[in-house]
């Protein structure tokens, strides 16, 4: 694609970038036809190309965004299924997330938006506020029947129904320290606990710990490791984003100078791409970037770590049927496709894959709060797919994911690594009880 940026608009870094990103679309439309809005909506403008032309021309004419021009960038899920599709290589993720900041210092969204967006980065990221509004929401859910009715306050009628009926206590797991391995040590790594995932299920991390230990591998819960960013990376709130990730960066270095890691393992797949992009995000600070660029490369799902690993034969034999959904942060942002359901198959499950396991099941982030009614139909899509496998269970590797699917599924939703760890000697996971 031919663009017109002069050198004055080029000597911007991130408009440098953004128009190499551009100049490598041929305009094919082969994304057209993954793309789940566009699937969904029909509109040209709420697909890949759409919405490059849209930030192209946002862009170029250096100015500020418009109301059409934030309608369908807000509607898309970042869900990248785009960027496997293309032929060309165009990097759709870090254009988009160029367009979210530049909307996010550029335009006055209407507000209510504002307020909730400015709810949801005050709340998400910090597990003890999203805890203690988890519990309050019990008494606002009556009233989300009545907030629906009020097209900009849908958001928060979405937010109440997401939320679960009880909130389970905080595992003492995710407190900073060490957990040694059972006999020999065989590895060193610490793992992300994360915002969401540990009060929504703090299973997933304890079951990994308790994998990784009987393995051999030594896991650190890193003193002053918090929210990857990638909420409100994806709100295009850049600095907030960028703060995180320089807080982690820190932690880990710490620990790489303290005992060195084999790897940073992650459970959320959407952190995952988060974090394995923290080289290119911090790129442009000095005291950051070599640092930033090392926490990235040892990054790694947990699935990807397991399947480097020398495993044993299987204490249990489980023969169960597993539905086994790739989340798109997994498939589109980390190309990891494989290893999870290796792993699944060599531990004894029966693994299915639903039609169009390509389509995002309407999760993403805060997209099922923000855009609920696009989300609704891409999880009912999803999980007609998956009923459709007669699967008896459903694994995933991503908590957006099994929060969303198990709001409409009738099968029990679980971490990949729970059934895993179930499978090599640890608890039943609780789901399956
Ligand atoms: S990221 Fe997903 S929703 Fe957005 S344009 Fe690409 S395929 Fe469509
Ligand atoms: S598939 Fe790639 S090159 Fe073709 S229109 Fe989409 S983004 Fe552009």
């Amino acid at each position: 694609m031919q663009t017109s940026f002069t050198p004055a608009q080029l000597a911007d870094p991130h408009v440098a970038e953004s128009e190499k990103i551009l100049r490598k679309c041929v305009h094919c439309g082969f994304c057209t036809a993954t793309c789940p809005t566009y699937v969904t909506l029909g509109n040209e403008l709420d697909s890949p190309r759409g919405r490059i032309y849209l930030i192209k021309d946002m862009l170029e004419n250096g100015r500020a965004a418009d109301r059409e021009t934030v309608l369908h960038i807000d509607r898309c899920l970042s869900c990248l299924a785009c960027m496997t599709t293309c032929p060309s290589g165009v990097n759709y993720m870090h254009l988009v997330d160029h367009a979210r900041a530049h909307i996010e210092q550029t335009y006055k969204r209407p507000l209510p938006d504002r307020f909730i967006r400015a709810l949801l980065a005050f709340v998400l990221p910090y597990p003890s506020r999203f805890r203690a509004a988890l519990k309050l929401a019990r008494f606002g859910r009556p009233f989300s029947g009545l907030l629906e009715k009020v097209a900009g306050l849908r958001p928060l009628s979405a937010m109440l129904k997401l939320a679960p009926a009880a909130v389970p206590p905080a595992s003492k797991m995710a407190l900073p320290g060490s957990h040694a391995p059972d006999g020999e040590r065989r590895g060193r790594v610490a793992i992300l606990t994360g915002c969401a995932q540990p009060v929504l299920d703090p299973g997933i991390n304890e079951a990994t710990i308790s994998l990784l230990n009987r393995l051999g591998v030594e896991v650190i819960v890193p003193e002053g490791e918090g929210c990857c960013g990638a909420l409100v990376h994806h709100m295009g709130r850049e600095e907030q984003a960028l703060a995180s990730a320089r807080k982690n960066v820190d932690a880990w270095t710490r620990q790489i100078g303290q005992g060195g890691l084999d790897a940073i393992i992650i459970t959320a797949s959407g952190c995952g791409t988060t974090i394995k992009d923290y080289g290119f995000m911090l790129r442009l600070d000095p005291a950051y970037a070599q640092k930033a660029a090392r926490v990235s490369a040892l990054a790694k799902d947990v699935t990807e770590y397991l399947a480097t690993l020398d495993l044993p034969q299987p204490a249990i034999a489980p023969g169960l049927t597993v539905a086994y959904h790739s989340a798109c942060s997994m498939q589109h942002g980390q190309k990891i496709t494989r290893q999870p359901k290796e792993l699944l198959t060599r531990a004894g499950f029966v693994v299915r894959e639903p039609r169009e396991g390509h389509l995002c099941c309407g999760s993403a982030g805060t997209y099922n709060i923000m855009q609920p009614e696009i989300s609704a139909k891409l999880r009912d899509r999803k999980v007609k797919n998956i009923s459709a496998t007669g699967a008896a269970l459903v694994a995933t590797g991503n908590i957006g994911c099994i929060t969303q699917i198990a709001s409409a599924a009738k099968l029990p939703v679980v971490h990949t690594v729970e059934l895993l760890d179930w499978a090599y000697g640890g608890a039943q996971p609780r789901q399956l009880q």
